[in-house]
């Protein structure tokens, strides 16, 4: 590891936003950008070089339930849980998606009865990660179906509830919601990672969802794994992988191995500063300036989190989320609107996540760039009308 001191927190240097700069920001996405500098820094220890002949087969490990696996992101990914102590690995299951996106679609496929008694319902409590259902629904399937917000659901049928823990969009640590037998849980924990919330144990649920694009930031390698109690689950989810995409890259699985590797060994590098270390910093650093903006503009707030004790750090601390839950107050009614119109800041309305309009969710995870421009303008008088 470098630790160079280069790797040091994000500054919001006022002096080089000129104020007259009214280019458009767009913080719609969680793109994870803001990792880049880090891993520039890191220079060539996550660099592989993967000759013509390898990667011909399909298979990775026939002797797996999960064939598609490469063993040695197995190996890595029961490391980094071992390293961080976020989640309990011992007796479950492996299975590697194509980005946690398609682990969910499998998890679906696994967990839904196969039978002729209709499509289960598949719910979440408000405000609910923005696509859930938008994938639950765009093959309108007749094994499941969007449910909508699980606070309001009140059937007496067999359903699913997604636990997105912490959530996004607005950063809080959940459990399940629905108090009725007949339930399945998927536990979604792309953000339960120290750099956001306190790791407070070691989670233990039936099936987990995990992903390098929220943990390391390589969003664009499509990795993510399914932690898995059941055998059969665990098998119906590889053989929905086998149908939709026979497998998954194998040469992102060894990108995304040697990535979880050069994290976990920098976790117990005295010398070197950690990339829970970093990333920790930056998202420290950026809720400072973020807490700040909002206080002294009066017109918005964000949530207020409770201190916890994170047994990674083994310090005290509120959570700082991947993403600001940002409400307008004196009377916006759309957040999302005046955002755009007044600040030419671009967002995603609280309708998608069903809540209000009066909230928006933007991107912590920006470049350092568009981060300090997006602050500088909630806590001034910019106006790009002017
Ligand atoms: N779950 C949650 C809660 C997310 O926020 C995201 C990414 N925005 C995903 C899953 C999808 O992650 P992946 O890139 O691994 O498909």
């Amino acid at each position: 590891a470098s630790g160079s001191s280069s790797l040091s927190s994000a500054s919001c240097n006022y002096s080089k936003i000129e104020e007259d700069d009214d280019r458009i920001i767009n913080l719609q996405l969680g793109d994870p950008t803001v990792y880049e500098r880090y891993w520039q820094e890191m220079g060539d220890v996550t660099t592989m070089v993967i000759p013509g002949w390898q990667s011909l087969s399909y298979l990775s490990d026939k002797n797996n339930l999960c064939w598609f696996l490469e063993p040695e992101l197995g190996k890595e990914i029961i490391r980094v849980h071992k390293v961080v102590g976020n989640a309990v690995t011992q007796d479950r299951f492996i299975v590697v998606g194509t980005g946690s996106t398609q682990l969910y679609q499998a998890a679906l496929y696994a967990l839904s009865p196969h039978d002729d008694s209709g499509p289960i319902n598949v719910v979440s409590a408000a405000p609910y990660y923005s696509s859930y259902p938008l994938i639950t629904d765009c093959l309108k399937s007749g094994l499941y179906r969007w449910g909508g917000d699980a606070m309001a659901y009140k059937e007496e049928i067999p359903y699913i509830e997604l636990v997105t823990s912490p959530n996004n969009p607005d950063g809080f640590l959940r459990q399940p919601v629905v108090n009725r037998s007949k339930g399945v849980l998927i536990h979604d924990l792309a953000y339960y990672w120290p750099q956001y919330t306190p790791i407070i144990s070691a989670a233990d649920h039936d099936v987990m969802l995990f992903t390098v694009s929220k943990s390391t930031g390589h969003a664009g390698m499509r990795i993510g794994w399914a932690l898995v109690k059941d055998r059969e689950t665990a098998e119906k989810m590889t053989d929905y992988i086998e149908l939709n995409t026979i497998g998954v890259s194998k040469d992102s699985q060894l990108r995304a191995a040697k990535v979880l590797k050069v994290v976990s060994d920098s976790c117990g590098n005295e010398t070197a500063k950690s990339f829970f270390d970093h990333s920790y910093d930056v998202m420290s650093e950026r809720w400072k300036l973020l807490k700040q903006a909002v206080k002294s503009s009066k017109r918005f707030t964000v949530p207020d989190f409770a201190s916890q004790r994170c047994n990674f750090f083994g310090k005290v601390f509120e959570a700082q989320p991947a993403f600001a839950w940002f409400k307008c107050e004196e009377g916006i009614l759309d957040c999302e609107r005046f955002l755009r119109e007044e600040k030419k800041i671009l967002t995603k309305s609280g309708k998608h996540f069903g809540d209000e309009q009066s909230y928006v969710r933007i991107s912590m995870l920006d470049r350092d760039t568009n981060f300090n421009i997006f602050i500088h303008r909630i806590s001034s008088s910019f106006n790009s009308t002017i």
